[in-house]
């Protein structure tokens, strides 16, 4: 079969591409192929901020094609978010419906960027197969809905997949900057007076040295003292 090696030509350049996801997540969006077929990726998306979107978060199918990266990407929409028809292959500008626009330097990520790109685009902009302009209320309140969408594949909750990280470092972060900061005076300063128990130490070796040097400067007065009184004898005697 001819098109068993561009399959593996295929399925080595998608496997690079989901380390490379793996290892440079990202906070809008995450993406991972199926474990029993590399070609179809499911993909969960946070919608813009700004945007009746913002808050939802967007799962879909991305199919890509045995020819994968010569020809593009497909997206099938499975949350329902009032801008994508449901199980139908969006019609966008590096989808199978231009494959002329498809560069096959691009990757899934850019597919995943592009339709982010796509979501807020109104009026002439917005048209297109697997296109639909639902009012912005409705769109709102999908996207709260979209939150608790569970897939039937993965069994797990868009929230589940792509936690909203924005809401919980900025609540977090409030208490982590000050334990930060102590962590930071704390670790700086220590390295020069370190626990109290090394300082007590110092501060008990402190005496225990200038208590030792007394001893030693007397032992050499006395040395000397000696040395002079023996000269004397000697010069007394000789
Ligand atoms: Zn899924």
């Amino acid at each position: 079969m001819p098109a068993l090696n561009k399959n593996n030509s295929a399925v080595k350049r998608i496997m690079q591409e989901a380390r490379e996801l793996a290892n440079d997540p990202s906070t809008d969006y995450t993406a991972s192929p199926l474990e029993d077929d590399i070609f179809e990726w499911h993909c969960t998306l946070r919608g813009s901020p700004g945007t009746e979107f913002e808050g939802g978060l967007y799962h879909f199918r991305i199919l890509l094609p045995a020819e994968y990266p010569f020809r593009p990407p497909s997206i099938m929409m499975l949350t329902p978010s009032g801008r994508f028809e449901l199980n139908t292959k969006i019609c966008i500008s590096f989808t199978n419906y231009h494959e002329e626009l498809w560069q096959p330097a691009w990757g899934v990520r850019t597919a995943i960027i592009g339709l982010q790109g796509f979501f807020p685009l109104k009026g002439q902009a917005a048209v297109g197969v697997g296109s639909i302009e639902y009012p912005a209320a409705e769109r709102r309140r999908l996207a709260v809905l979209s939150r608790e969408w569970i897939c039937p594949h993965c069994e797990r909750s868009n929230l589940d997949l792509l936690p909203d990280v924005h809401a919980a470092p900025s609540g977090q972060s409030e208490e982590q900057p000050p334990t930060d900061e102590t962590l930071h005076t704390s670790v700086a300063p220590s390295p020069d007076p370190i626990p109290e128990e090394v300082a007590e130490e110092r501060l008990v070796a402190a005496p225990k040295a200038s208590a030792r040097r007394p001893p030693v400067v007397l032992d050499g007065a006395i040395c000397v003292v000696f040395v002079l009184l023996f000269a004397l004898l000697c010069r007394r005697v000789f």
